[in-house]
């Protein structure tokens, strides 16, 4: 159960000065617009507003975010709207619960072949970079509560998890998110693989605790020796779902994944680092090819670290991992580190790291660059439109409650002439059916209809299929008449 009370005395250690009395208003708000609602677990709705706000405060969001965090569902499923929270809490609240609902919108029907457009909608639509994060905190409180829901709804959103919401989190080089996120999804999205990969890690994994503990005593007595002074020495262990896929690379043999558990080692500067690797290799043995640098040469995420594997005692073999604190507080947070509430006197950031961050905040830019349509999908998320998939993965933009026959008429007039059924999402479904983001619509046709149906005016949405079906309408009484007149 989390209380609002705890969730400020959190807050309050990284942010003394915080607007205590702005954060209880926000939570009486929240649980006013919720009262009387239940989650599937039978705990009261504002538990989960709560939950995503302490989320945030463990990755030390600033105020605007842990706001929002508290009210991100109140204008999808409370009488209250956007425009209450607006003049209740101000346009920069208001414009995070807005970029949520909206980005809530987009869903992954289980299609990997969408994944990757669906995964640059999503960085693409989010306005800004703290939109996505209040969704990972929304999203990892979902997953920790998921065993509640209907089981095609569990397999759907942790499909969703590992296939969207992780390598993003990933993108923006957030380590942490993504491991927590891909663990609580794993055992719903492939339940078999996920007892399988449990049952070969457990025995090694306690044998080498054991021995990591070991050669951790060592590697400290040594670097004291040296006098090379180190923050922490820790024992990490590979997160179960990349552990999984690691083991898939390495012929589905454990026994040549390396990492399993690693020795972690934070130091207080670059110099220190390299120094701690030298002492290593002066120790041990390393494996030929398998020393990597990237301090100098960091991952595209941003990520950096030296990795070394060695031979340690008794030769069984080793990873190292050493960084000092800024990267190892950027691998683990990467976009979100940067986005931090700072306390006073803290150390300001590189010239490197800024660098690096706006890097980061123009991955949007370049990905709306490079993709016409998604530059399109920028502009029309303001005109409130909605993104759906061909059965190739192409994606096409209507607005909001466009129809299949919409749809058909987009794709060509022919097969909007011509449609006779729709499936969206494997089932079959109405011609007047609302298409939602994320949709996969397939259009069946009949090659013996010549004219469309007046009716379709109706529901159609856009003026392409209006004008389209009156057009064909008109073509055809037009031939009617001259067949008239000919026959005269
Ligand atoms: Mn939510």
């Amino acid at each position: 159960m989390h209380t609002i009370d705890q969730i400020i005395e959190k807050i309050r250690s990284y942010n003394p000065l915080v607007d205590e009395k702005l954060l209880r208003d926000a939570y009486e708000f929240a649980a006013m617009a919720h009262a009387g609602q239940k989650r599937l677990t039978g705990e009261d709705y504002i538990q989960h507003s709560l939950a995503t706000m302490s989320n945030l405060a463990s990755l030390r969001m600033d105020t605007p975010t842990l706001v929002a965090g508290l009210l991100h569902d109140v204008p999808e499923d409370t009488s209250y709207t956007l425009e209450d929270i607006r003049k209740k809490f101000g346009k920069e609240v208001a414009k995070l619960v807005e970029g949520i609902t909206k980005l809530g919108t987009l869903k992954y029907r289980g299609l990997e072949r969408y994944a990757e457009n669906l995964r640059k909608m999503f960085i693409a639509m989010a306005e800004d970079i703290r939109i996505i994060i209040i969704k990972f905190a929304d999203r990892l409180n979902n997953l920790q509560t998921l065993s509640h829901l209907r089981p095609d709804k569990r397999k759907r959103i942790a499909l969703e998890t590992l296939e969207i919401y992780a390598p993003i989190a990933n993108r923006l080089g957030m380590g942490d998110m993504k491991g927590n996120l891909e663990d609580l999804a794993f055992p719903y999205a492939m339940p078999k693989e996920y007892t399988w990969v449990v049952g070969i890690s457990q025995s090694r994994l306690k044998i080498e605790k054991k021995y990591l503990e070991k050669i951790k005593k060592i590697l400290h007595k040594e670097l004291l020796e040296n006098s090379i002074p180190v923050t922490s020495i820790d024992v990490r262990i590979k997160h179960l779902y990349s552990l999984y896929k690691k083991i898939l690379e390495k012929e589905r043999d454990i026994d040549k994944v390396y990492d399993l558990i690693a020795v972690r080692i934070i130091c207080k500067s670059v110099a220190d680092c390299y120094r701690v690797l030298g002492a290593i290799h002066k120790k041990w043995v390393p494996l030929k090819g398998r020393i990597k640098d990237y301090i100098a040469q960091p991952k595209p995420n941003g990520y950096q670290s030296l990795h070394t594997t060695v031979f340690a005692d008794k030769g069984k073999i080793v990873e190292f991992q050493i960084r000092d604190e800024e990267m190892h507080e950027l691998a683990e947070y990467g976009v979100a580190a940067h986005l931090r509430y700072k306390e006073f006197g803290a150390k300001k950031m590189s010239k490197e790291k800024t660098e690096w961050l706006k890097n980061l905040l123009i991955i949007q830019k370049k990905i709306a660059d490079n993709n016409a349509y998604l530059a399109e999908v920028k502009v029309d998320v303001f005109q409130n439109r909605i993104f759906v998939f061909t059965p190739k993965g192409d994606v096409i933009d209507l607005p909001e409650n466009a129809t299949p026959v919409d749809f058909a008429y987009h794709i060509h007039t022919d097969i909007g002439d011509k449609c006779a059924s729709a499936i969206i999402n494997d089932q079959i479904a109405p011609l007047s059916s609302r298409l939602r983001s994320g949709d996969v619509v397939e259009i069946k046709i009949n090659k013996n209809r010549t004219v469309p149906n007046e009716d379709w005016l109706n529901f159609v949405r856009t003026n392409l299929a209006k004008d389209k079906i009156r057009q064909s309408l008109r073509q055809k009484q037009e031939g009617v008449i001259s067949r008239l007149l000919n026959r005269e």
